[in-house]
């Protein structure tokens, strides 16, 4: 067992114990790092291994139409106190985001229960499912389905790379896709939700402190570019004679970098491309490629998206070939509760306040329910990558404070 100041009591689990338990579920082999999506093995195994964790802890486990996991501290009930955040990851993605949140809930609850805390509002920790959106496209996927924000017909229709639909991935994991969709009832439980998560930045470095509190989220949102041209055979179809679609697609990706540099605070990202058929020696029919846009003023994020639109037609054009483009998410800027959050910095000795680039379920919720972020420090800045770090120190820290702060929530 790991053990720190922070965590002086030997008798239960510390978060980094907890997060040590699940360091082989979901490796992947060929990327590096973790690939836990939803409704996979790696997703099933994490749902047994959190109901276990939280039954051996006395809490009441149960999940909700739209396959979020909740762990009840007593009876559920309205005007609780939630904390939680998600297991699942992108594609080769780091042990902490997500699971961080996860871990530090459920370990600040032992320390909870070993100060001989009885809350006097209910207390719970949600997962949500699918937030990075790994597996279906669609960020922040069991959140967005819990508070209607997401109609259920529209991602009950998501499709995986292997063309299997939500709906049916979601029966073949025994959950009953007739059940998605706004969940009033969860919904109206939640009094306020604090998230605690690792940072994607190296701002707690440069202030050179453990922990801060989120303020708030820049808008951010994904496109889909699809690309057609005409599939050929790579040796006998002149050059001349081409209607390739990568080559609009490859002047996008050069061109997103061009305009959003042009731009302050933007980040616009292709971080996926995927050729059809994807043979060496075949022109491809159709390239679709993903864009991420993220930028601080909420109007500016569509209008570089519909510059870079515009460009990627008119290279589409150049090249005999065509492009629809689909907006597939979009958040606007998410503001945290600010007396919730002034009232966590109080608490937190005067903890710094960062905003993010990084979306979450916390945003998500936020325009429903008072919801807090917390951040802890991450040494390499690195995150949706193996390199992701937290120190174990840290780690306790932060446990530690978040357990201060239901205390004080659900006191
Ligand atoms: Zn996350």
């Amino acid at each position: 067992m790991t053990r720190s100041p922070e965590h002086p009591d030997e008798s239960v689990p510390s978060a980094n114990d907890l997060l040590s338990e699940i360091r082989q579920v979901g490796a992947d082999r060929t990327r590096g790092g973790y690939s836990r999506h939803v409704f996979t093995a790696a997703d099933a195994e994490l749902r047994e291994w959190f109901t276990a964790a939280a039954r051996a802890r006395g809490l009441d486990v149960h999940t909700d139409r739209n396959a979020n996991l909740w762990a009840w501290f007593g009876a559920p009930g309205p005007n609780a106190i939630v904390t939680g955040s998600h297991l699942d990851s992108v594609p080769g993605g780091g042990a902490y985001d997500g699971p961080l949140g996860v871990v530090s809930a459920l370990s600040a609850f032992d320390l909870l229960r070993a100060q001989g805390f009885t809350p006097g509002r209910p207390l719970a920790i949600v997962v949500f499912a699918e937030e990075e959106g790994g597996r279906f496209g669609m960020p922040c996927l069991g959140s967005r389905l819990l508070t209607g924000t997401l109609p259920p017909e529209r991602a009950l229709a998501l499709r995986d790379t292997d063309g299997t639909t939500l709906a049916d991935a979601a029966r073949a994991a025994g959950r009953d896709p007739a059940h998605f969709g706004r969940d009033s009832e969860t919904l109206g439980r939640i009094g306020t939700f604090v998230e605690l998560h690792v940072e994607q930045g190296r701002g707690l470095v440069h202030l050179n402190a453990p922990l801060a509190v989120g303020s708030s989220i820049i808008p951010h949102g994904r496109w889909r570019f699809t690309f057609t041209g005409q599939g050929n055979h790579a040796g006998t179809t002149l050059m001349d004679d081409r209607r390739d679609p990568m080559l609009p697609a490859a002047e996008m990706i050069a061109g997103v970098r061009r305009s959003a540099a042009a731009v302050p605070g933007a980040r616009a990202t292709v971080g996926r491309v995927i050729p059809i058929p994807g043979g060496t020696n075949v022109i491809a029919s159709q390239v679709d490629l993903w864009l991420d846009a993220r930028l601080p003023e909420p109007g500016s994020v569509r209008d570089l998206v519909a510059e870079i639109s515009e460009k990627a037609r008119a290279a589409a054009e150049l090249e005999g070939c065509a492009v629809e483009v689909r907006e597939e998410s979009f958040e606007g800027t998410a503001a945290f509760d600010l007396a919730l959050r002034d009232r966590l910095t109080a608490l937190l000795g005067g903890a710094p306040v960062l905003p993010t680039g990084a979306g979450h379920d916390a945003a998500v919720l936020a325009p429903f329910v008072a919801t807090a972020m917390l951040y802890v420090r991450n040494p390499t800045g690195i995150s949706h990558a193996p390199q992701e770090f937290a120190e174990p120190g840290d780690i306790d820290h932060g446990t530690a404070e978040l357990a201060r702060v239901l205390r004080a929530l659900a006191g």
